[in-house]
């Protein structure tokens, strides 16, 4: 009986030991995972030397516009060609890449330190006016390293939109005057290829904004109030919307997409004997495709617009 207790014991001193050493390894595995990670994320103001800490936050800096001009490369691309990218950020990355090479040529002839950076995403964020990258860089100077994901954001404002000149390619020709798109008919031969035959016909001499501008007009139930509508219209702003693609989706020639986009209305010209149309919104146009009933917004502009559209904007 005795030795039977005593074997149990030295069970139990066993299982305690080793359930000391399991929980020891754990807390050491998190040690490392998490001092790896401080690593892996060193923040800029950690730096010590006042040199090498101005030169990394001069390249932070310049993340951002170089993020800028691939984007606006990139838009041009296809603005020019009508055609779209297949991937858009496996090219602004491509685009990224290489101006960030240059600036590393550039950084080691001005100061001496070495850079090497690889961009690991282009994205959007909760903002559709707003495209995120990270750029993992390693830098070295004079013995000093430092290592870190950095992030740049810029916005779209300005720049063109590329989903008309996607969709319409030369095929559907139309052409720009100042900021706006003229489509001539271009939209109702669209409509009637997508199988909306009469609907086109009340896009005859449709137009809509060239560049991205965001709407100030927020909350947009305000767009019913007074002249709001017309202003916004004049202006050519863009919306937030759920259904609308995104800018990265647009250079891939997405009228809809998963992320959270933007929208935009088509205006047409009033008349009479059409008060039923394609609604105005450019993914319903370019992509969903459903109906709306005219609204006149002005004598010389009017939108064909659904019921949910009008609620989101104000305009029952
Ligand atoms: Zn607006
Ligand atoms: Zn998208």
């Amino acid at each position: 009986m005795m030795k039977l207790l005593k074997i149990g014991s030295k069970g139990n001193i066993l299982i305690g030991t080793m359930a000391i050493l399991i929980v020891s390894f754990i807390i050491l595995a998190i040690f490392i995972v998490s001092s790896l990670y401080l690593v892996d994320s060193e923040n800029i103001e950690s730096i010590s030397n006042d040199n090498f800490k101005y030169i990394i936050e001069d390249y932070d800096k310049n993340i951002e516009s170089k993020l800028h001009e691939s984007i606006e490369d990139t838009s041009q691309k296809v603005v020019m060609s009508r055609f779209p990218v297949q991937d858009s950020e496996d090219t602004i990355k491509k685009e990224l890449n290489k101006k960030l090479d240059s600036q590393n040529r550039e950084f080691k002839e001005k100061y001496g330190i070495t850079i090497e950076s690889n961009v690991l995403s282009v994205e959007t964020t909760d903002s559709p006016f707003i495209i995120k990258t990270n750029v993992q860089i390693n830098a070295e100077k004079d013995g000093e390293k430092f290592s870190s994901v950095l992030t740049g954001k810029t916005s779209i404002e300005g720049l063109k939109d590329p989903l008309p000149f996607t969709k319409c390619g030369f095929s559907l020709p139309f052409f720009y005057i100042g900021d706006r798109i003229q489509y001539g008919t271009s939209l109702t031969e669209y409509l009637a290829l997508h199988g909306a035959v009469d609907a086109g016909q009340g896009y005859i001499g449709a137009s809509s904004p060239l560049t991205i501008k965001k709407c100030p007009f927020d909350p947009y139930t305000h767009h019913g109030d007074g002249l709001t509508l017309k202003k916004c219209l004049d202006d050519g702003y863009f919306h937030e919307s759920a259904d609308g693609s995104c800018y990265l989706c647009r250079l891939e020639g997405k009228g809809t997409c998963p992320h959270y986009g933007l929208e935009v209305f088509i205006v047409t010209l009033p008349n009479p004997e059409i008060q039923m149309s394609t609604s105005a919104p450019d993914h319903v146009i370019f992509k969903d495709s459903y109906p709306g009933l005219a609204y006149e917004v002005w004598p010389t502009q009017r939108l064909f617009l659904d019921s949910s559209h009008r609620q989101k904007y104000g305009l029952i």
